[in-house]
């Protein structure tokens, strides 16, 4: 919920320990799931806000990308929500919900600024103009920055989901050990490739399993730390990249990975020494949370941005990319 007050009240219903038995997200369970939990975690939120569905003036929901039953759920009940009490819908596309996210931090940035998407399942350099207006700088050619913390920490054996638990891990590790390679890093671009990287960690810890019987818990740290220091390098160096190619001194890091301690000290040092200035969201707020696409929605109604045009109130986007959204 988010209004000009700012946010009055979210909720959240992880699904984190559902799918670790599974090592990873399980479309139709999170679907299922999303139709147990959504009307008793909207109850809780009005409870908490201590409003009722008349104080609400509009209701937001995520039309994409994603997955396809988990996105048909959230739209078809916003929608008929929304339908029984005649007010409008806000579809808002999951990425311009992590984008705008930093925003709801305090202080928060000005327009325009460089920013780094790094989840799940993307990387994305951006330059955020204002308010429905984000041309891609640059992104990654494989695999996300969070899918190379997720593979290289299952490799580790580490549990679901891998970039807390490597980051962890890493904690404890001596960096110095072992040399992981940095993709790209001379491509001249603000382009990523991390799929390389899983295999690196793969190889060494082969090596490791030849030249000794048993790999230690000191031996995984140490590998952990690698991984860490070799994304996050990547990650920051391109970052900076954009902010001198663009001429912005602002920097704002969203989606899960921007969680991540290192990356978050790595650009505050590097970005200071280039009088730049960088900007996280709330760590709460840095991996999927309802309350950054109340936000984006709130951001499009006081800028007088127009609606994203999705055809249909009613459709969905599994595949949607950032820059097709109408401003
Ligand atoms: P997308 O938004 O691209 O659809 P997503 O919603 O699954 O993907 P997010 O919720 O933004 O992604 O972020 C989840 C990712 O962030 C996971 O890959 C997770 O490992 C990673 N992550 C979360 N915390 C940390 C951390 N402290 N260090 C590194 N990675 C992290
Ligand atoms: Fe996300």
């Amino acid at each position: 919920m988010c209004t000009e007050k700012g946010l009055i009240a979210h909720g959240l219903h992880s699904q984190i320990a559902m799918h670790r038995a599974y090592g990873g997200v399980v479309p139709e369970l999170a679907s299922r799931d999303h139709i147990r939990r959504v009307l008793p975690l909207t109850k809780e939120v009005l409870a908490q806000a201590g409003m009722t569905l008349e104080d609400i003036d509009a209701i937001a929901y995520t039309a994409g990308p994603g997955l396809n039953g988990a996105l048909l759920v959230g739209a078809s009940f916003a929608c008929a929500l929304a339908w029984s009490r005649g007010i409008p819908t806000l579809p808002i596309h999951h990425l311009e919900g992590h984008l705008l996210s930093p925003l709801l931090a305090d202080p928060a940035p000005d327009f325009p600024f460089v920013a780094l998407l790094v989840s799940g399942g993307h990387t994305q350099i951006m330059q955020v103009d204002g308010v429905g207006q984000y041309q891609l700088l640059g992104e990654t050619l494989d695999d996300a920055a969070g899918e190379a913390f997720d593979k290289s920490a299952k490799l580790l054996g580490l549990p679901y989901p891998g970039g807390p638990a490597l980051s962890a891990l890493a904690e404890k590790g001596n960096v110095e050990r072992f040399q992981l390679p940095r993709p790209m890093l001379h491509s001249g671009d603000l382009d990523f490739s991390f799929s390389g990287l899983k295999t690196a960690v793969l190889t060494t810890l082969r090596k490791l399993e030849a030249e000794s019987s048993v790999i230690t818990e000191q031996d995984r740290a140490d590998l952990a730390a690698a991984t860490q220091a070799a994304i996050v390098d990547v990650l920051a160096i391109k970052s900076l990249r954009a902010l001198k190619q663009s001429g912005l001194k602002r920097l704002v890091v969203a989606g899960g990975v921007g969680a991540n301690r290192l990356l978050r000290r790595q650009l505050e040092i590097e970005s200071e020494k280039m009088g730049a200035q960088v900007y996280f969201p709330p760590v709460s707020l840095c991996t999927d949370n309802g309350a950054m696409i109340a936000f984006a929605a709130a951001m499009r109604v006081k800028s007088g941005v127009q609606q994203p045009d999705i055809s249909s109130s009613f459709k969905v986007k599994p595949r949607w990319d950032l820059e097709d959204v109408t401003h």
